[in-house]
């Protein structure tokens, strides 16, 4: 079946089912994204006979456009980052220049790194296949047996790892890597974009240490990253490793033609009445929330009727649980339509067997399975290509993982069929409405902060004990923020100063943690076996982790017995219970520093350094599915202090009253209008909305004027705020779109209520808060914007 006639059948069936009858379609937009032909280009005139024979072998018979360009930048000595779609090849263009120098000179070396053992293993046996002598291709990481170690030191020419193994292991033993680091001639940096954030930063600071590392025994490596489709890539990859480099981000890989629909679930009719709850002593009416019909019961609905279409589909469910549910409902549905039509659709998720999930592609390719409902794109086997269609249950966070899933879908030379559900929440409101964000130019930029004091810091305590600091070495680690910090650490008696440098004092080596964000890490672990099941930033576990959670971890829902700070782990029990959990947390902010501002009349923009006071002092537990309020419970945690950066915007009660919002709705304006912000930031730069909080209120005493703070989560600032004030008018352009199109009475989770609000939600003036972004974005110059988004 074509694509527009699944589309059209899908259409129909579902919008039959609406309560509204089917007056208004689910479909808000189609865009028929055509095949592409490759654009081949021929081997650069340097490529050895040898590799290219070998690549020959390999069935490559040619580079893409693309791949020789990024190729013929780096073999030129000029930093690269090749910033392309999701199976566009992007390994051949490094592997070209990077294979070339080692065959050209016996004695050069290559590093690679990667952000997960299984990609640095897949790169491993791609470059092993090609069989070129000499290379000795090896994989250096924490299970690298110690007997081993020193053969691949002494011998491998093409050495691939990861930034932790980079900063534990080899730049604090440079000493017995440098005959490698003296002949380093590239340094390869795969899937650059997941360096981002406070991880990011740290990884930023290890690379300049492996600058001044393989500086000091006398090479200047060509650096050549590898990232995903984003904005401003080549700033991103500049940061990343303080080095100019250039993009490359035209691809010309071929591809099929996809259909791509986007698709909101209807509101369900409002449940009546509202209903009394105490909160704070006293008791408040709280609206149940109306709600929308479940993306999870909309996948299953599309996933029935393509099965019963006879359409081999994927549909992608964020976490384990909604995959189970999706595979359970799409299978009762078809066996109501046809016995024994159920069989034909399973689940997939992570926790499975290797084998199994193995088996349960097999299946689907031979068609012995029509439908499958999975977890992850990435969990999925590589040869699980060709689909016919696939559905996407909810945005999956960025660009990246969108066109990751999709792109499971075509056969060659057919179409296929690309559906995005969107799940209550205001990004993905936005991006069905807004397709533009999604088809046109990306804004999302993978940021990071290296300025950050918190990672500064100790990342030049580790450069120190390394090889002592010179005043050079300074500018590398950023010039005047890094002064700053090694004067700060050498006051601390930290490092010393000597007539040759900055030497670090203490005997062992400082303990840094690449993926800390201040203070221990809260290990979650189950209390009847004491299995570990993973770790979660102190910064999050208060609001997430505290005694009587409902805590979801990778799609398993938990309950927490005990969250006990001084041994730093949470008590968990497996549990699903038929209520949800949400903190209550009382927030205070000061602003400490202003770094940047726009004055804009009665509108104000800034960017500065903040103090934010908090403490999560209860929690309500609500009815699934209702939302009913069962009680609400005490909690007895410390408060906690963040010194961070914020972006922030005031606006005069004036300016308020004229554009028609009412005092009693002032607060509840700007309380909306901030939820939807920190939804919305994801648009302009890769995070979550848990790596950002807020504040607002009606009259701040550091601003005198009514407020929106919008804060990074993480101490010192990882990059988000200052990405938010460098494309604010786009990104609070985004946010009042994302408000006014939401099609709700009052607000709704696809719009302002936000599932972390530390105030249950209350105030929220929806309407108002459109009147609010309307006045600010009526004041604000447009100058620094990316400019893409239309209203
Ligand atoms: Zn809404
Ligand atoms: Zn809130």
């Amino acid at each position: 079946m074509r694509p527009a006639e699944l589309l059209h059948r899908l259409r129909q069936r579902t919008s039959g089912a609406h309560p509204d009858g089917g007056a208004t379609s689910p479909v808000t937009h189609v865009e028929r994204v055509p095949a592409r032909a490759g654009r081949p280009a021929p081997w650069p005139s340097w490529t050895p006979a040898t590799l290219r024979d070998a690549l020959a072998e390999r069935g490559i018979t040619a580079p893409w456009e693309h791949q020789a360009a990024a190729a013929e930048l780096a073999h030129a000595g000029t930093h690269v980052v090749l910033a392309t779609g999701t199976a566009s090849g992007k390994s051949l263009a490094y592997q070209l220049p990077a294979l070339t120098a080692l065959l050209d000179d016996q004695r050069a070396t290559v590093l690679y790194l990667s952000p997960t053992k299984a990609l640095a293993a897949d790169q491993l046996r791609a470059i092993t296949r090609l069989g070129l002598d000499g290379v000795r291709p090896a994989t250096y990481d924490g299970d690298t047996p110690r007997e081993e170690r020193e053969w691949i030191r002494q011998h491998s020419r093409f050495v691939l790892t990861n930034p932790d193994m980079l900063h534990h292991a080899l730049l604090p033993g440079h000493a017995r890597w440098g005959v490698f680091l003296r002949r380093l001639t590239y340094v390869v940096i795969d899937e650059c974009h997941t360096y981002r954030g406070v991880f990011g930063s740290h990884v930023a600071h290890v690379l300049r240490r492996l600058r001044r590392a393989a500086a000091q025994y006398g090479s200047r490596p060509t650096f050549v990253l590898a990232s995903a489709t984003s904005g401003d890539p080549a700033d991103t990859a500049s940061r990343l490793t303080g080095l100019p480099v250039e993009a490359v981000t035209e691809d010309a890989s071929p591809r099929g033609a996809v259909t791509f629909a986007l698709w909101e679930p209807p509101l369900l009719p409002p449940d009546p009445g509202a209903v009394s709850v105490p909160w704070g002593g006293e008791d408040v009416d709280v609206e149940l929330p109306p709600v929308r019909r479940s993306a999870l019961r909309e996948a299953a609905d599309l996933l029935t009727d393509a099965v019963v279409a006879g359409t081999r589909t994927l549909a992608f469910v964020r976490s384990r649980r909604g995959a189970e549910v999706v595979a359970a409902m799409a299978r009762r549905a078809l066996d109501e339509a046809e016995p024994g039509l159920g069989a034909r659709v399973a689940a997939y998720r992570g926790g499975y067997l290797r084998e199994d999930r193995r088996a349960i592609e097999r299946a689907l390719l031979s068609g012995e399975l029509l439908a499958l409902a999975s977890t992850n794109a990435l969990e999925l086997g590589v040869d699980l290509v060709g689909l016919d269609a696939v559905l996407i249950c909810g945005y999956p966070g960025t660009r990246a993982s969108l066109w990751q899933q999709a792109g499971r879908a075509g056969r060659s030379g057919g179409e296929a069929l690309a559906v995005l559900v969107a799940r209550d929440d205001p990004l993905d409101t936005y991006l069905v409405h807004h397709p533009e964000a999604l088809f046109g130019r990306p804004v999302e930029a993978t940021v990071l902060d290296p300025t950050n004091p918190y990672v500064l810091g100790p990342q030049l305590c580790c450069a120190a004990s390394e090889a002592a600091l010179t005043p050079d070495d300074l500018e590398l680690f950023g010039g005047r923020p890094a002064q700053e910090a090694v004067a700060a650490l050498t006051d601390a008696g930290t490092l010393r100063r000597r007539p040759s440098g900055w030497y670090w004092t203490h005997r062992g080596r400082p303990d840094v943690d690449l993926r800390g964000t201040g203070g221990a890490p809260i290990a979650v672990v189950e209390s009847a076996t004491g299995r570990l099941l993973g770790m979660v930033d102190p910064a999050s576990a208060h609001l997430q982790l505290h005694t009587g959670a409902v805590h979801l971890h990778q799609g398993v829902s938990y309950v927490v017995d005990e969250l006990d700070l001084d041994d730093a782990v949470a008590l968990v029990h497996a549990a699903e219970p038929d209520f949800s959990t949400h903190a209550r947390d009382v927030t205070t902010l000061s602003v400490a520093e202003v770094r940047a501002y726009v004055d804009a009349g009665p509108v104000g923009l800034f960017l500065g350094d903040v103090d934010v006071t908090s403490q999560v002092v209860s929690y309500q537990r609500r009815r699934i599915g209702t939302g009913e309020v069962i009680d609400t419970r005490p909690l007895d945690l410390p408060v906690r202090e963040l010194r961070t950066v914020a972006v922030w915007f005031t606006i005069s009660p004036q300016e308020l009253a004229a554009a028609g919002v009412a005092t009693a709705d002032v607060p509840g304006a700007l309380h909306a209008a901030e939820h939807a912000a920190i939804g919305l930031l994801p648009l302009m730069a890769t995070c979550d909305r848990w790596d950002i909080g807020g504040l607002s209120t009606a009259n701040h005493a550091d601003t005198e004027a009514p407020t929106v703070f919008v804060y990074d989560g993480h101490p010192g600032g990882a990059g988000f705020a200052e990405r938010a004030y460098g494309t604010a008018a786009a990104w609070l352009r985004a946010t009042r779109a994302a408000i006014a199109s939401c099609g709700c009475e009052s607000g709704c989770p696809s719009c302002v209520q936000s599932p972390k609000c530390g105030n249950g939600n209350n105030p929220l003036a929806k309407d108002a808060a459109v009147a609010l972004l309307d006045a600010v974005l009526g004041a604000l110059p447009d100058p620094a914007d990316p400019g893409i988004l239309p209203n």
